[in-house]
């Protein structure tokens, strides 16, 4: 098995507007290693949000290869980039986007549905996350019933359901307030790390960036090291 998780070789992105073309990336070069726990940051506009969208094939690169455990996988059609995507890749966003509809414990059951598992097993696999994100007192309430703490640990949870081997996040706590934002941020490196997933976490706090193995920089759309 291949070392790297996810590998970007020269991903660049231009946007190509009416009167101008506008390069977001400019051959990015990146790589998360299996379990490793990698921070991105930046300046507002540096390219993050787009990177990631980039990364969790959900939208495509202008030119540059995406290898996933060393298999090249820039060239997939929609389908199959969907398919990799649900077993593979986790998400976390600023903002929850549970179903408001349901239980916690049921978003995070419909995604394992969804991707062929039973019933019975998803609950366990959901119950365990929600344990383990310190919420077993709030599986069956909905998420208007939660503090926004608690949305996004259910977020969190979610996201690492069907067993994914990456997650990536764009300011998972940037909504919350700082002391919230730490311990939520603490909770999902905990359980990132016991998990063995490797993750990509956009934040704009420094504090939490140092929490992570690696942290980049990025600026005007490149990457540098930071250490
Ligand atoms: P960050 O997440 O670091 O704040 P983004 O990746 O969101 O940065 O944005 C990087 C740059 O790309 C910004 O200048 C932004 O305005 C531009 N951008 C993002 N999405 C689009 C789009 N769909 N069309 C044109 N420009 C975009
Ligand atoms: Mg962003």
């Amino acid at each position: 098995m291949n070392d790297n998780l996810l590998q970007l070789v020269k991903i660049g992105k231009t946007y190509h507007q009416a009167d101008e073309d506008l390069v977001v990336l400019h051959d990015v070069d990146l790589q998360v290693r299996s379990g490793e726990t990698v921070a991105l940051v930046g300046p507002s506009g540096s390219g993050k949000s787009t990177l990631l969208q980039i990364a969790g094939l959900l939208d495509r690169s202008s030119h540059g290869k995406i290898l996933i455990e060393g298999r090249d996988v820039s060239h997939l059609n929609d389908v199959k980039r969907t398919k990799l995507r649900r077993h593979f890749i986790g998400f976390v966003y600023q903002f929850h986007y549970l179903l408001p509809e349901f239980s916690a414990v049921e978003n995070i059951v419909i995604p394992q549905m969804v991707a062929g598992v039973a019933r019975k097993e998803a609950r366990e696999r959901a119950l365990h996350l929600l344990d383990r994100m310190g919420l077993s007192h709030r599986a069956e309430h909905r998420p208007a019933r939660m503090s926004g703490g608690e949305q996004q640990r259910v977020a969190i949870a979610r996201a690492l359901a069907n067993k994914p081997r990456l997650l990536l996040a764009d300011e998972p706590t940037g909504n919350l307030d700082p002391e919230t934002s730490e311990k939520v941020f603490e909770m999902l490196i905990e359980l990132v790390q016991s998990e063995g997933v490797g993750a990509l976490i956009a934040t704009h706090n420094l504090d939490l960036a140092d929490e992570m193995d690696r942290i980049l920089t990025v600026r005007s759309g490149t990457v540098e090291k930071t250490f």
